[in-house]
């Protein structure tokens, strides 16, 4: 009743009030928001009464009409590892919608253009279009797969909700901020006065955009920044679309997500993301579009964008021939996909993990290829610890006892301690990483470090190592352990798990020469480090120490290969 009073009192003059405050619980976790252009705490609306409340997430989806590209698997892996993150190291479940656009003029030219190839007919049913979206929906839910994605709690379809976006723009214009005109519906902006621009690079960004692209409308809006709420079809065409109380016809881009948001969690949402092409207009209409129907200035708390992808230095399209879909990408395509570029899912989500969400990146083979050298290093990493855990673990369970009746063989030295204190603050810093801003390059180079250090320590254990001389296997069974659970946490299924596996007789005979090779290249290896080792303390010797390092931590895993310090001069080499 009150509303209604409420609505009624500013049907005539519109303005925005401020919501109520309602409970809003602030988390320990920043975040960038575009909103204000800062990072902020994000903000978690009291809706739930739960201890673990679920926090409400809008992505827009995409427009299926075509297949799935490189733009597309950057924004929605990126997406997934923030609400990953938000889930394993937060606690915070997320209730994530994506809205697919299937009603768009792009599906419905592209039907348009298959009728006139197969039957020479140029007009298009609702039926016709609806299935090409169906048909690019499920392609690109399976590329989401392919990418170990995990998929959408709820998908809100245009086409399904029709009714509702109708309802919508009833609403708007009875509150005073749509008007109807000779071939649609529209938003005014001029009635939102100073309140349009939410997401707008400067108020003559809104001017200048929208009368260029949209000129040709000028005689039929009010002002040129007002924007389509509702697209009537040409009554002399038979154009695909919906009866509504404007006529046959059907929705404009930006009113769906506003729309279909109102009809699934209501009028507040804690996070919207998009990537940064969404920005400006389509989410900044989305915001005016929930202003004018609500009645209320806030709508969503945080709006998160994801930065652009560029290919060698350009940006992706068709016509620079330069366009990567990602069934070419993963090499799933019916041609076999790009051969030689074939990425893996791991090995493109570290490349995402690699580069900030916000920042835009460059792909090339390069990137990827320092992508897969990290995760061969990551790979080696936690089988060798396995291993060596299991090895320390079975000397522990012997039974030896020595002279005074004693078996140290558990107990921790001093630089144990030390070590495990430097891993503590180090999961710390990791934590630290993650909650500021998702800044999943800095967490990427913590786990690093860790493994580094680790190697340095089993390297430096009690003098050095030797057969028998291995640090505690709990203690490393639990760096183990932490460093799996969190590359498993971030999404990244495959490492640690890999094994040597060639799958034809000329991998094998391709790995046997690769390994004479490495073999006399890891003896000389160990020849220079035991030099080393025979001199006194000082710069030159730590310096040849740490290049032998770099040799097994990073050459070896480079080239596919892991060298493994055995003790004693052994070593082992396998493929990763
Ligand atoms: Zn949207």
């Amino acid at each position: 009743m009150w509303a209604m009073k409420y609505n009624q009192r500013y049907l005539a003059k519109p303005c925005i009030r401020l919501k109520p405050t309602c409970m809003k619980t602030f988390t320990t976790l920043n975040i960038y928001n575009s909103l204000t252009s800062k990072k902020e705490h994000l903000i978690q609306n009291d809706q739930e009464k739960n201890e673990k409340k679920i926090l409400t997430w809008y992505s827009c989806g995409p427009t299926v009409y075509d297949d799935a590209h490189l733009g597309h698997a950057r924004t929605y892996v990126c997406s997934d590892i923030i609400r990953r993150i938000l889930s394993n190291s937060f606690n915070i479940d997320t209730n994530f919608i994506m809205g697919m656009t299937d009603v768009d003029d792009k599906i419905i030219n592209k039907s348009k253009e298959m009728m006139m190839l197969n039957n020479n007919n140029n007009s298009t049913n609702t039926t016709d279009f609806l299935q090409i979206a169906r048909k690019y929906e499920n392609e690109f839910f399976n590329d989401m797969d392919a990418l170990n994605i995990i998929r959408p709690t709820s998908v809100t379809r245009v086409s399904e909700y029709i009714p509702d976006i109708i309802k919508y723009i009833e609403t708007i214009i009875d509150n005073g901020y749509g008007y109807e005109s000779t071939n649609g519906v529209y938003f005014s902006c001029e009635q939102l006065g100073e309140q349009y621009g939410a997401l707008a690079r400067s108020k003559l960004d809104i001017s200048t955009d929208q009368q260029v692209s949209e000129s040709n409308n000028n005689n039929i809006k009010k002002d040129p920044r007002d924007f389509a709420l509702w697209k009537k079809n040409n009554e002399d065409t038979n154009d695909a679309g919906w009866d509504s109380p404007w006529g046959h016809g059907r929705p404009g881009w930006h009113i769906e997500c506003s729309a279909m948001t109102h009809s699934i969690v209501g009028d507040s949402i804690d996070i919207h993301s998009g990537g940064i092409d969404l920005k400006f207009p389509h989410h900044n209409n989305e915001i005016a579009q929930c202003q004018a129907h609500n009645n209320c200035m806030e709508w969503v708390d945080t709006f998160i964008h994801f930065g652009h992808v560029h290919i060698d230095g350009l940006k992706m399209s068709k016509s620079l021939k330069n366009f990567i879909t990602i069934k070419e990408l993963l090499g799933s395509d019916d041609n076999g996909g790009g051969g030689e570029t074939k990425v893996t899912a791991d090995d493109f989500r570290l490349f995402c993990l690699l580069h900030h969400y916000r920042s835009n990146v460059t792909y090339s083979m390069d990137r990827i290829h320092d992508a897969n050298v990290i995760r061969k290093i990551l790979d080696g990493f936690l089988l060798d610890i396995y291993d060596l855990a299991l090895k320390k673990q079975l000397l522990e369970e012997a039974i030896v006892v020595d002279s005074n009746g004693t078996n140290n063989r558990k107990r921790w030295l001093e630089s144990d301690i030390t070590f495990f204190n430097q891993i503590t603050n180090a999961k710390e810093e990791y934590l630290l990483s993650l909650g500021d801003d998702f800044n999943t390059p800095k967490a990427m180079q913590i786990i690093r470090d860790i493994c580094h250090n680790t190697r340095k320590h089993i390297q430096d254990y009690d003098g050095g190592v030797d057969g028998e001389n291995i640090p505690p296997s709990e203690l490393l069974f639990n760096i183990h352990t932490w460093v799996d659970t969190s590359l498993k946490q971030l999404g990244l299924s495959t490492i640690g798990t890999n094994h040597i596996n060639s799958t034809n007789d000329e991998d094998e005979t391709s790995i046997k020469n690769d390994l004479t090779l490495l073999k006399s290249f890891a003896e000389f290896r160990c020849n220079i480090r035991n030099v080393a080792r025979g001199m006194k303390k000082s710069e030159e010797k730590f310096e040849l120490l740490d290049l032998c390092d770099h040799i097994r931590d990073d050459v070896f895993p480079k080239h596919g290969y892991q060298l493994r310090d055995d003790g004693n001069d052994e070593f082992t080499i396998r493929k990763l």
